[in-house]
């Protein structure tokens, strides 16, 4: 199948990346969020990100004004109904991505290929809601989207094999390599990455090193270009106790079990960069370390 237009869902960290690779690649891009403010901050964020390819000769200025004019924005998410594509990446809530697509399936075009960024909730559970389960699958981008080479695409056990072939495509069109995961509790990326964020927030919470030195012994330690809790922080903590949970509760594994540090701070609304503060302080020229 063809796509042209491609819907999105929520203009946060990963839906503004997400316009904004589509886009590059000819992509008509219509963007939705429940609000303005996230809208225009994720089309501001698309337009810096792009200037700075410019800076760096990575792409022209005429490819970076095109880019920019394939995207729009609306507060109407029935408004995506005409899309070839949606891709919904939204709060990683089910609620949230079930209220979606309950209200946008009566809107869609027959042939409309669904798909959900999530991180870690069931493909099958969310497409079994839909009337197009055939045609629903995981495309989990990485963050940040622009840089990340990888996405993974997850099967639900009723995806048809020419929705996987259409989007096994578009990644090759953005330029992008995909994995192929199966749908289990986080698929393949997080199943690994975060229960080692996870352990290292438990070796903080028992006082096994401080923040610096996990940091560092990971970075140094095992080649990590990022330390798991300055990762932890780049993620989003409160992303990051979502896919704790629906490890633990998907898997019924005690080892999946989120870390009471974890979930305080996410209580405290200590998100991590997204807020400016997480296991370090973001307030200031450069992070400080918060223990
Ligand atoms: P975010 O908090 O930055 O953005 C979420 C956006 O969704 C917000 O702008 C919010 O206003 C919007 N939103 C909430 N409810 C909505 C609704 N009903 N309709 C439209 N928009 C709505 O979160 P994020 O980090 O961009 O994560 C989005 C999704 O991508 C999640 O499913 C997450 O698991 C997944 N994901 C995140 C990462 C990461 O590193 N942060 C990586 C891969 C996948």
């Amino acid at each position: 199948m063809d796509i042209e237009r491609v819907g999105i869902v929520g203009a946060g960290q990963m839906g503004n990346g997400i316009a904004h690779v589509f886009a590059l690649a000819g992509y008509d891009v219509l963007m939705t969020d429940i609000s303005q403010d996230s809208l225009d901050a994720g089309r501001a964020l698309i337009s810096k990100n792009l200037d700075r390819q410019v800076a760096r000769e990575k792409i022209s200025q005429a490819a970076k004004d095109a880019a920019m004019a394939r995207i729009n924005s609306t507060l109407t998410l029935t408004d995506l109904g005409q899309t070839d594509l949606i891709i919904e990446a939204a709060t990683e809530r089910e609620t949230v991505k079930q209220a979606i697509f309950e209200e946008l399936v009566p809107h869609l075009k027959p042939n409309t290929i669904l798909t959900s960024n999530t991180s870690s909730i069931s493909i099958t559970r969310l497409a079994s809601r839909t009337d197009r389960p055939e045609k629903f699958m995981g495309f989990h981008f990485m963050n940040p989207v622009p840089i990340m080479q990888l996405v993974e695409l997850i099967r639900g056990i009723a995806t048809d094999k020419d929705t996987f072939d259409t989007l096994h495509a578009v990644v090759e069109k953005l330029g992008k390599t995909s994995a192929t995961a199966e749908d289990f509790p986080a698929f393949i990326v997080n199943r690994i990455l975060m229960p080692m964020i996870n352990e290292a927030i438990y070796t903080l919470y028992e006082g096994v090193g401080n923040v610096r030195s996990i940091d560092t012994s990971l970075k140094l330690g095992a080649n990590h270009p990022m330390g798991p809790l300055e990762l932890a922080d780049f993620i989003g903590l409160d992303t990051c106790l979502a896919i704790m949970n629906v490890l633990h509760d998907g898997l019924a594994d005690t080892k999946y079990r989120p870390c009471p540090l974890l979930t305080k701070y996410v209580e405290a609304g200590w998100l991590g960069r997204k807020t400016n503060r997480g296991f370090y302080d973001y307030s200031g020229e450069t992070p400080v370390p918060t223990r």
